[in-house]
């Protein structure tokens, strides 16, 4: 039987297990109850497991029947605090808690590609190393796996590693793309708060008043981006947050803000973030406030390897038609911590349009909704093609 028919065989087992991890969501870096579900669908398997000390992730290595490089396939595990209103019968079980961005897909795709590997051992050219990740969103659980080990779990670094990531809108369900060079964008957050001194509001003259000097920083950064910026390398700066005083006659003491920039490019990530805190510095200065912000660590940019992107392009037409894969006209603003895989290791990130045939991708809600939707269907397809591009990338390596 070909790979993609044992994958479509496991159907209705790979959609159960995605319906009980959807059923129970966790959060953050510490996933037992996933974990849990993760080991016993991987039990009985010929894998070297090993699990996560600062967070519960799961490493399991395969190995060949012929010798060879290593592979790296990941899949994440974690769910967003947001209390869903899908009304699917397998919804959530608790408030504030659901896997809106279709995580449970890939944890699920991830193992039924280590089922489908694992029965292909003999032929298999090499190892493979499959990464099931916690905290992806926003707790640098790559970051924390690659500290672990996970990129030398099979005793070498692999030779390329994939992720994959559904998307309840935009792409028809089925369709998969991606695309040389960057694919996701890097993201920054950025708090800054205005000081200056509070006083009555009909004397302004006798107090430091943060709030006009925090509306032109706002503007400003909007005028940064616009004329120090090459067009054809975006960089996107949003004030999502712009906090202070408490009523119209007095002056407040300070002003808050919370920023998401978003960068395409290293340069223009480094180039940003040095610019933005000067303005902030310069204009808060030239009105007598001082200003406190520094950059935390974000999300880099997800840059793909242009052969692995292409290799994954003919691995998708190869298995499933040349109509199932698109090459991504440009990158998604998103990011991603699977950047720091592709930091170490040349690869591919690819999305999977995983939309309800009874929605229109044009208009269904998006990942992170409360009603965002993610279609079974695409499951064994998916599984067939983590397993292909493994499978695929040490035949070629052979
Ligand atoms: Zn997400
Ligand atoms: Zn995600």
């Amino acid at each position: 039987m070909s790979l993609l028919e044992n994958a479509r065989e496991m159907a209705g087992d790979l959609a159960r297990l995605r319906q009980d991890l959807h059923t129970e969501p966790e959060l953050g870096l510490h996933l037992p109850r996933t974990q849990d579900k993760v080991l016993a669908a991987l039990d009985g398997l010929p894998l070297e497991i090993t699990t996560g000390d600062a967070l519960s992730s799961v490493t399991a290595v395969l190995r060949g029947g012929r010798p060879g490089p290593a592979v790296l396939l990941r899949g994440d595990m974690d769910a967003l605090p947001v209390t869903e209103r899908t009304g699917v019968p397998y919804s959530s079980r608790f408030p504030e808690r659901m896997h809106a961005c279709g995580h449970d897909l890939h944890t699920t795709m991830l193992a039924g590609a280590a089922r489908l590997l694992a029965d292909r051992r003999q032929d298999l050219a090499g190892d493979v190393i499959f990464m099931f990740q916690p905290g992806e969103e926003g707790w640098e659980g790559a970051k924390v796996m690659i500290d672990e080990g996970v990129l030398d779990a099979a005793g070498e670094r692999p030779i390329a590693a994939y992720g994959l990531h559904v998307l309840s809108t935009v792409l028809p369900g089925g369709l998969f793309t991606s695309r040389g060079g960057p694919m996701l964008a890097a993201g920054d957050a950025l708090t800054v708060t205005v000081r200056g001194k509070g006083g009555h509001g009909s004397t302004p003259h006798l107090s430091v008043d943060p709030i006009p000097a925090a509306c032109q920083m706002v503007t400003a950064l909007q005028t940064l981006v616009t004329r120090e910026f090459d067009v054809f390398d975006p960089v996107v700066v949003t004030v999502g947050a712009f906090h202070a005083g408490t009523a119209g006659n007095i002056i407040p003491d300070q002003a808050v803000l919370e920023l998401t920039v978003r960068t395409f490019s290293d340069t223009n990530r480094a180039k940003i973030q040095k610019r933005i805190i000067e303005l902030l510095m310069d204009t808060g200065a030239a009105y007598g406030l001082t200003v406190d912000a520094a950059f935390g660590r974000g999300y880099p940019v997800t840059v793909n390897d242009p052969e692995e992107s292409a290799f994954a392009g003919d691995v998708v037409g190869d298995l499933l038609g040349a109509d199932r894969y698109l090459i991504a006209p440009r990158p998604i603003t998103g990011s991603e911590d699977f950047s720091y895989v592709l930091e170490e290791v040349p690869g591919a990130f690819i999305a999977l349009g995983a939309c309800p045939p009874h929605l229109d991708p044009a208009t269904a809600p998006f990942n992170h909704s409360a009603e965002a939707m993610f279609d079974d269907a695409v499951l064994p397809d998916g599984a067939a093609i983590y397993a292909g591009l493994a499978e695929r990338r040490l035949a070629m390596a052979e």
